[in-house]
C-alpha cells in the first residue's frame, strides 16, 4: 500500500506519518530526514541539499526523485510505504506516478493534512526535535517531561534550523505555490481525503486512519 501524507510544513506529517506507518506496518520515508541524515554524514547530496534548505526552497526535483525511488527501491517498502513530504511539486508526483506504474502499481492513498496558516506559524516556532529519534515537541503544546531530552529514547532535543521566523514564512510561501496545486492532482484521480489537522493528536490519527480504512475519497473532519 503506498500513502501519501500531504500538508504544509507544521501540519504535523511526520508526527502522524510514524504512528500510522506503525500501526499499518509501513515503512515511513521521509524526505526532509533523509537530507538531514545526508547532511550530518557529510555526503555531496547533504551539501547540495544544505544550499535549498538553509533557505526555505525546496531542493531541486533531479535530485530529490532520484533520492526518493532509489529508497522505495529497497526491501523494507516491499509491503508499502507512507510517503511523508514527498511529493511537493507536480513534477516529483508526476515522476512518481510514472515509476510506480512501470511496476505495476499506484498510489492508493492520499492524506491532506489540513492547518491554518497561523497555526502552522505557531507550531513551527515552538517546535524541538530529537536528535535521535526525530521525534517532535512543542514549548507550549507538547513539551517534554525534561525540557531539552527526549521522552521516549532520552535523546537531546534541538531546534532545526529552518524553523526560524523567517525561513518559516519562506516555507510556508514554498507549500502554498508549489506543494499546494497537488491537491488539485490528487483530487482527480479521487485518492484524496483532507483531514483536519488541528486539535488533539490521538484524534487527528483517528480521523487518518478511518479515511485509509474507509477508502474512500472525501471529507473527514
Ligand atoms: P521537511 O522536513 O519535510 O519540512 O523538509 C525540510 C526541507 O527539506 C524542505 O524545506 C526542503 O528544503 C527539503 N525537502 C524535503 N522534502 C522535499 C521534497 N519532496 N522536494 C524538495 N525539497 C524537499
Amino acid at each position: 500500500m503506498y500513502v501519501v501524507f500531504l500538508g504544509a510544513p507544521g501540519a504535523g506529517k511526520g508526527t502522524q506519518a510514524a504512528e500510522v506507518a506503525k500501526e499499518l506496518q509501513l515503512a515511513h520515508i521521509a524526505t526532509g530526514d533523509m537530507f538531514r541524515d545526508a547532511q550530518k554524514k557529510g555526503t555531496a547530496l547533504g551539501m547540495k541539499a544544505k544550499e535549498y534548505m538553509e533557505k526555505g526552497q525546496l531542493v531541486p526535483d533531479e535530485i530529490t526523485v532520484a533520492m526518493l525511488l532509489e529508497r522505495i527501491g529497497q526491501a523494507d517498502c516491499a509491503q508499502g510505504v507512507i510517503l511523508d513530504g514527498f511529493p511537493r511539486t507536480l513534477a516529483q508526483a508526476e515522476a512518481l506516478d510514472k515509476a510506480l506504474a512501470q511496476q505495476k502499481k499506484a498510489i492508493d492513498y492520499v492524506i491532506y493534512i489540513k492547518v491554518a496558516d497561523t497555526e502552522l506559524m505557531k507550531r513551527l516556532g515552538g517546535r524541538w526535535i530529537c536528535r535521535k529519534c526525530q521525534t517532535p515537541y512543542h514549548e507550549v503544546a507538547s513539551p517534554p517531561k525534561v525540557k531539552g531530552v527526549c521522552d521516549k529514547c532520552s535523546g537531546e532535543l534541538y531546534q532545526r534550523a529552518d524553523d526560524v521566523p523567517e525561513t518559516i514564512k519562506a516555507r510556508l510561501g514554498v507549500f502554498h505555490a508549489q506543494t499546494a496545486p497537488l491537491i488539485d492532482y490528487y483530487t482527480k484521480t479521487g485518492k484524496l481525503t483532507e483531514v483536519n489537522g488541528e486539535g488533539g493528536m490521538t484524534d487527528i490519527r483517528k480521523r487518518i486512519l478511518d479515511a485509509i480504512k474507509k477508502g474512500k475519497p472525501g471529507r473527514n473532519r
